[in-house]
């Protein structure tokens, strides 16, 4: 029946993740792709022989994967091997210091001990029980639920747990609430970096974000094989369900029967007929309509970045899987990405080392690298010049130096990916990487829901709610595969879906 037929256009996570939920629910699924595999923007490139992860590489929240692979009647570990990190980070100055942060989160107290003394020890831990305590509060209130604004989110959360609401602090900054756990500011920098893994500047973002740094503690986990593996694997498991999956092919305009969405038009004029549609990407961008208001534009737009990925010869600091590299100056940082909407003179640099694991031995010869710097989101106005990339290339690795880490690229070239390249990418979104930015007490309220204003036309992805990374663009996925569920009752098979958080606490 066509009205049990869903059409899901992308297979970033939130696509995969609906097309999955939507198809063990008993709809019959198709989904569309432009690009020729499925992940989006967890995507893979290859420099010479070696193939290097150029999108997200920090995975965290395993539940949500392990969750979702039951609903299809299997298990993460059949399809994916992950290994849990000891070390979560490295992270270093130009002063020399250096600090690991360990999944143990006692070591991780000495080690803070160590570099900025009893009270950062002790600030350090008080900090941890807070994230601690805005996510608990809000994994099973907002996260896996679709948001009802700020009134519903205190009665979820319980009018008479004002400590758990006071503890989400969404009127005061990350960068004023951190102040006061970590007078060192070399350690406030370093936990106000988390602001940017969804897109913020933690001198704007609201200290409910610091329920980042805790998902972090709770555990970063590498994929053996790379993170494509993972988006692989979801596409297997929704193959097994019977979705059909169409690569290369774009969706280019919403079908409409009586004012409800009933189809789409692909880019060679084919026409495709559902019950529902679902976007996991901008609809407003995907299909004009005058009803559909782009998600963000401007101002509200989340970090892009300058991504290189390369082989390598490393010396002086050893690195780990993950190492930050930190800019002297933060606040000049985030003014000139967000107020200036530049490209940063001194960016901090992170580097994802993909064949380093705990050991911390060293590749013999090259290895493979993922350097990457925040960027504004200008592409769609702005084209960086050849030029341009080499000197953010050479501030890059000129902060990596003064850090202690020496880069010899190999002649290979680097896949260079700019802000230009990732709205070419994922076209509409000026290359903003996490939706709109989460800026001030409301913007967490003021993303995108599943149901857009156009009946059956539904949005999955890191742009709606709940936000950005891949643990919550796929939860978004299984929100609107939900909210589609619900609304169409007359699903054959249906079976609802509930998401239950999974455990958070070390
Ligand atoms: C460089 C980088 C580093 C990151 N680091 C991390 C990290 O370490 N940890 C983390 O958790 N997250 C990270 N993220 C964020 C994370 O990757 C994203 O939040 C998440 O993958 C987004 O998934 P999504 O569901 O929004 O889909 P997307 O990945 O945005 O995919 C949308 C899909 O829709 C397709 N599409 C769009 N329009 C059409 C059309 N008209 N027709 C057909 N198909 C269409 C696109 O081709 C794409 O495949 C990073 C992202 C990047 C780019």
């Amino acid at each position: 029946m066509v009205a049990d037929r869903v059409i899901i256009v992308g297979a970033g996570m939130g696509g995969l993740a609906c097309a999955i939920e939507l198809a063990a629910a008993g709809a019959e699924v198709t989904v569309v792709e432009r690009a020729p595999r499925p992940g989006g923007k967890m995507r893979e490139v290859r420099v010479g022989e070696s193939r290097i992860d150029a999108g997200p590489t920090v995975l965290t929240l395993p539940w949500v994967f392990e969750q979702l692979f039951e609903r299809a009647g299997t298990r993460l570990s059949d399809h994916v091997r992950l290994q849990k990190a000891g070390i979560l980070a490295r992270h270093a100055w130009t002063d020399g210091s250096t600090l690991d942060l360990h999944a143990d989160r006692q070591r991780s107290a000495e080690a803070v001990g160590a570099l900025a003394g009893p009270a950062s020890r002790r600030g350090y831990l008080a900090f941890c029980d807070h994230a601690q305590r805005i996510y608990e509060t809000l994994q099973d209130t907002f996260l896996t639920q679709p948001a009802n604004g700020p009134i519903g989110l205190s009665q979820r959360i319980g009018l008479g747990r004002m400590d758990r609401l006071m503890a989400l602090r969404p009127f005061d900054t990350m960068w004023d609430t951190l102040g006061p756990y970590f007078p060192d500011p070399r350690l406030r920098q370093l936990f106000g970096r988390y602001a940017t893994y969804c897109g913020s500047s933690p001198y704007l973002a609201p200290a409910t974000l610091m329920l980042i740094a805790h998902v972090e503690q709770a555990g970063v986990f590498m994929v053996e094989g790379g993170m494509q593996r993972l988006a692989d694997a979801l596409e297997t498991v929704a193959r097994s369900l019977g979705v059909t999956f169409l690569y290369g092919r774009s969706a280019a305009r919403l079908q409409l029967r009586h004012g409800r969405a009933s189809g789409i038009t692909l880019d060679d004029g084919q026409s495709l007929e559902a019950g529902a549609v679902v976007v996991n990407a901008d609809p407003a961008h995907v299909f004009a309509h005058k009803d559909l208001k782009p998600e963000a534009a401007g101002a509200a737009r989340s970090l892009s970045a300058v991504t290189w990925a390369m082989t390598a010869k490393t010396s002086g600091l050893p690195l780990v899987r993950h190492n930050v590299f930190f800019s002297e100056d933060y606040a000049a940082e985030f003014n000139a990405l967000f107020a200036r909407g530049e490209i940063p003179a001194r960016p901090t640099v992170y580097v994802c080392a993909q064949d380093r694991d705990d050991s911390g031995a060293a590749p013999d010869g090259s290895e493979r690298l993922l350097m990457l710097i925040n960027a504004p989101a200008n592409g769609d106005t702005k084209t960086l010049t050849p030029q341009e990339i080499r000197t953010c290339q050479a501030r890059a690795t000129q902060l990596l130096a003064s850090c202690g880490l020496e880069l010899s690229p190999d002649p290979e070239p680097a896949v260079v990916t700019t802000p230009r390249h990732f709205n070419g990418l994922f076209p509409g979104t000026g290359g903003a990487l996490y939706g709109r930015a989460t800026h001030g007490w409301s913007a967490a309220f003021q993303r995108p829901q599943a149901q857009t204003p156009i009946p059956g036309l539904y949005q999955a992805g890191g742009g709606a709610h709940p936000g950005a990374g891949v643990p919550m663009a796929t939860l978004s996925g299984q929100l609107a595969a939900r909210k589609l569920i619900s609304d169409r009752g007359s699903m054959r098979r249906f079976r609802p879906a509930a998401i239950a958080g999974g455990t958070s606490t070390p």
